[in-house]
């Protein structure tokens, strides 16, 4: 009886090494760029308690409600949780270590996040982030150097076509001022919600806002405004920040039903966004999140972060045709004989101190077919060892690109390789 094959989990997907190389590409640029602005690198758990995104994303999110991975630990019962973004644990970990204590601090990290959703094009359960956070800035000045840094890297990236969309959600005293006259509002449009709308009205009327129900539309639009209810110092704040953005020359729309999908955030939010990914076209999100460390138990300190979903970004980037380049190989050790392949894997072992990238060739096979894995590899040398060789402890090189094979002694082997590769 023949075993069924074992597949990946729905929504769950392998990187095989061909996509791996854009990954590592990828992985390399980014962190490049992070460090150009003085971010520093920070990793915390892939699981937490269940506890801490319920009170830092908010009981009534989409995350929240519906996509997060819980489970009871069956050996002690606790609560847990595959983490579904990075925020949560990050200003978790920074709280717990005291990291605030007596400076700001700029953050980052990168790694899978998991939530259950419909699996499709652009959206997985487990997917990847990589997370900005500037902990203890409260000013617009902050806000705009994660956005100028973004745009650095879609330059870097060389995506085209990547647009920025704006918005301000006020401090928390003008959003609730804001939900009470929402609530009142469509208190007095109850005839015209639907059955969403209607569970919402209470829990969280600013979703009402969202709905695509064409029946709602109408009074949707006559719906009393955020922007009319803001804060002096949250309406300057934003004025502030656009202000920056326009000196370095990057193009903003403001988008005032832009709310975000967490709870946490407040004043400036914002979206990176492409035309060019269909219905998942959202790359990059973040926003201010000013009441979470205190939310999350520490004294109060602003806050402002992002992060853009991996998977999207390489699409796109793969859209623009970028190919990573192949890991190099110098040198590919070709041998037959049992005294050969003794001292080919030590002279292998001799390269690799010298910082030469070499393959070994493992499995046997007649030299004509290890020369054709050689050329396959794209080693610039291949190194071969036979019998004869071995016997006189010598070392045959023959360069890829043409020339002539010469044959040397082993103590001459590095310094003729070098004079070959450059
Ligand atoms: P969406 O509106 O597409 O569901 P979101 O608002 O839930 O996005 P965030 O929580 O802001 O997403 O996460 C930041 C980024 O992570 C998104 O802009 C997106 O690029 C990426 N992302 C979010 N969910 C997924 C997913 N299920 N699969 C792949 N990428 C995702
Ligand atoms: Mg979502």
């Amino acid at each position: 009886m023949s075993k069924e094959t074992l597949q990946a989990v729905r929504g769950m997907n392998d990187i095989l090494p061909e996509e791996a190389e854009l990954w590592l590409w990828f992985e390399e640029v980014v962190r490049d760029w992070l460090h150009g602005y003085g971010y520093r690198n920070i990793r915390m758990p892939l699981v937490e308690p269940t506890a801490l995104f319920k009170r830092a994303i908010g009981e009534v999110t989409d995350i929240v409600e519906k996509e997060m991975y819980s489970f009871e630990d069956s050996l002690n019962g606790d609560h847990l949780t595959l983490r579904p973004e990075g925020t949560a644990s990050c200003v978790r970990a920074v709280l717990q270590h005291n990291l605030l204590y007596n400076a700001p601090q700029r953050l980052y990290y990168s790694g899978q996040m998991f939530r259950h959703e419909r699996p499709q094009k652009g959206r997985y359960r487990q997917f990847h982030q990589v997370g900005v956070e500037a902990l203890g800035f409260g000013g617009p000045d902050i806000d705009a150097e994660q956005i100028i840094m973004c745009a650095r890297l879609w330059r870097k990236l060389g995506l085209r076509d990547v647009t920025l969309q704006l918005n301000t959600l006020g401090d928390s005293a003008s959003r609730q001022r804001h939900r009470d006259k929402l609530i009142a509002y469509f208190e007095q449009h109850k005839e015209v919600l639907d059955a969403d709308a209607t569970r919402r009205l209470h829990s969280n009327p600013l979703r009402i806002l969202d709905s695509k129900n064409p029946a709602m539309q109408d009074i949707i639009a006559g719906a009393p405004k955020l922007m009319d209810e803001l804060e002096e110092d949250a309406i300057k704040h934003f004025e502030e920040l656009q202000a920056i953005l326009k000196r370095h020359d990057i193009a903003f729309e403001i988008n005032p039903r832009l709310v975000r999908g967490l709870d946490y955030y407040n004043r400036t939010v914002f979206e990176w966004v492409t035309t060019r990914l269909g219905a998942q076209g959202t790359i990059c999100a973040g926003g201010r999140y000013d009441g979470l460390v205190e939310q999350i138990g520490g004294k109060p300190a602003p806050a402002m972060g992002f992060a853009m979903g991996v998977e999207r970004l390489l699409a796109l980037v793969q859209e623009d045709g970028m190919i990573a380049p192949k890991p190099e190989v110098d040198v590919y050790v070709v041998h037959q004989g049992e005294l050969a392949g003794q001292m080919a894997s030590s002279v292998a072992e001799q390269l690799r101190d010298e910082k030469l990238r070499v393959l070994l060739h493992c499995g046997g096979g007649s030299f004509k077919s290890q020369m054709k894995k050689a050329d396959g590899s794209g080693a610039r040398i291949a190194l071969v060892i036979g019998d004869d060789e071995a016997q006189a402890n010598e070392v045959s090189i023959k360069p890829m690109q043409g020339g002539d094979q010469v044959r040397v002694s082993v103590q001459n082997l590095i310094a003729t390789i070098n004079q070959i590769i450059k």
